[in-house]
């Protein structure tokens, strides 16, 4: 499939701007063909500006109308068949067996998201009727519903080519709560952003979307992103990377004149606690599956448990197990080669911090951004004048940080910073003991986990992805998940409002047949 290296305005091809880049083949280190450039401002501005017309016959499009929009946008991505996964599997070095579970979960939360909308109920539509005869004074007839925000700033990921780029879950979330999208492809995987937003544009055209209603441009610098957030008539955000990024852009959105939500995901250290009845009852098997998390996609997962905590009397056999596995692991292709310079550079600060010893480290990968995994040991004392050493360090490593007693144990938990999740192993005696403990975590991360591993996030409507700063700039909200809807819409509220003005999901007859609250009680009638 021919790729254009065009900036996307809607259905229309630009390509104005004089800063070139091209996607590099991770195992080889070699240019791929297909040359981008940096959107120029012109071009930005034009892709918001359709955004916004577009917004305007695409946020009040009906549920049914989106949802078939959402169903096609799946359809299209599966119809490119093996070229979209041979070039995501040029421009990342993930797998094929990863890429293509990676489409299903992509196509698949597109059409989560389409059930979602075509039931209805999300808009969360409450009604308070008038009550004319009250005393002191009568109530008004008050409605309530969630509407779509306008034009969405969209980052891609890299470490999800397909589920978190662009169609990945903002994407998917966005469009789905009505909202029109503005994409800034991520520089990794130009071409598969290219490839799936085509899929994007053909849904749209089949299913009589006004133009507009996506566009994609690209940068391999700040300046394109950073002129995107800043576009008065972007109203939000949606963001997976690194700390860095995200918290850079939260800054400038909320130094605009007119300041936006940034819902960016920054990654977590996620930290596991194993407990001392499950570290003597199965230490060497937890330490197997703790291997498998670690290393699963060379780390490269915001989800990777990076720090691991315990009480140190029943820890050998674990450590022992841990050890030879993580020595056996043959190492792998990290995306890019930035984060790869990124992962050694994390691991040499670990290696030169003072009583942080490394306990064992897998095989040397020979391509030219190979990554060998990589395990610290250190104590809950020096994790306490060190905070530094619960950082994230993106890709296949984590630090074992021991403790004497249960009191340090629940003192570092009280300690940690926001994360994406937690994860406690424990027999039902631990975990009645440690009660506390959990209590703790409540208030530290979205997602606890009980004797699992916190890599594998399913798609679902309870999951949470989020979690208090600086895992994300927003602890109120998720990234993955059907609740990822609410972040790209806000209540609005209509008061005395004639029956025929009023938004269909309002109406006093319910002509949606969705769930509403009214007068206080959850009904359909
Ligand atoms: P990144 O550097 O945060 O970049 C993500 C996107 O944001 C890119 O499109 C990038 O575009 C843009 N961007 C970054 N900083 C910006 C700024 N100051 N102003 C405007 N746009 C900006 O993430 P990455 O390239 O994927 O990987 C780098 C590091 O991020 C990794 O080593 C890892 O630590 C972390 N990471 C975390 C996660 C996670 O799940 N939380 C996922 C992937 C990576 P430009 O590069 O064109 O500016």
């Amino acid at each position: 499939m021919q790729l254009t290296g065009s900036q996307y305005i809607g259905s229309s091809t630009s390509l104005k701007g004089d800063h070139f880049f091209q996607a590099i083949n991770p195992v080889t280190g070699e240019d791929l063909p297909g040359q981008y450039a940096d959107a120029t401002s012109e071009e930005i501005d034009a892709a918001v500006a359709l955004a916004e017309a577009a917004f305007s016959a695409y946020g009040k499009s009906n549920n049914i109308a989106r949802a078939e929009f959402l169903e096609a946008i799946a359809d299209e991505i599966m119809a490119l068949g093996d070229d979209l996964i041979a070039r995501a599997m040029e421009e990342t070095a993930l797998p094929e067996g990863r890429l293509v579970g990676e489409r299903g979960r992509t196509v698949g939360q597109l059409r989560l998201f389409a059930k979602v909308v075509r039931e209805g109920s999300w808009v969360d539509a409450r009604i308070d009727p008038a009550l004319p005869d009250r005393e002191p004074l009568p109530r008004s007839d008050i409605r309530q519903m969630l509407q779509p925000l306008g034009p969405v700033a969209v980052f891609g990921a890299s470490n999800f080519p397909l589920a978190f780029s662009v169609a990945g879950g903002d994407t998917a979330s966005a469009l789905a709560s009505g909202c029109t999208v503005v994409i800034k492809g991520h520089p990794a995987h130009p071409g598969t952003s290219e490839l799936v937003f085509r899929a994007i544009l053909a849904a749209g055209i089949k299913t009589g979307m006004p133009d507009g209603v996506a566009s994609l441009i690209h940068g391999a610098g700040h300046a394109p992103g950073m002129h995107l957030v800043q576009h008065s008539l972007i109203q939000a955000v949606g963001f997976t990377g690194s700390f860095k990024g995200g918290k850079a852009l939260f800054d400038l959105a909320n130094n605009r004149p007119f300041p936006i939500p940034v819902f960016a995901e920054m990654g977590s250290t996620n930290p596991v606690f194993i407990l001392p009845g499950a570290l003597e009852e199965r230490g060497s098997k937890i330490a197997e599956g703790l291997a498998a998390s670690v290393t699963l996609g060379v780390g490269q997962f915001c989800t990777n448990p990076g720090m691991v905590l315990m009480e140190k009397n029943m820890a050998a056999s674990f450590k022992a197990t841990l050890a030879d596995k993580i020595k056996v692991n043959p190492g792998g292709t990290m995306l890019t080669k930035g984060i790869r310079q990124a992962y050694e550079g994390g691991i040499r600060r670990l290696s030169e911090t003072t009583e942080v010893a490394l306990l064992s480290e897998g095989e040397a990968d020979s391509s030219a951004t190979g990554a060998p995994a990589k395990i610290f040991t250190t104590t809950t004392g020096k994790l306490k004048s060190n905070p530094e050493l619960a950082e994230e360090i993106f890709g296949p490593s984590s630090i074992l940080i021991e403790a004497d007693e249960r009191e340090e144990l629940i003192e570092s938990a009280k300690l940690l910073d926001g994360h994406l999740t937690a994860t406690v192993h424990g027999t039902p005696s631990d975990l009645q003991e440690y009660q506390d403990l959990i209590a703790i975590l409540e208030r530290k991360v979205g997602r606890i986990i009980i004797n699992g591993f916190p890599t594998g996030v399913e798609v679902c409507h309870a999951m949470v992805h989020g979690g208090p700063y600086p895992a994300t700039t927003n602890a109120q909200s998720t990234s993955v998940g059907t609740n990822a809807i609410k972040r790209f819409a806000r209540p609005v509220c209509y008061q005395d409002f004639p029956d025929s003005l009023l938004p269909d999901a309002l109406k006093h007859e319910n002509p949606l047949n969705i769930w509403r609250l009214v007068d206080g009680d959850l009904k359909k009638e």
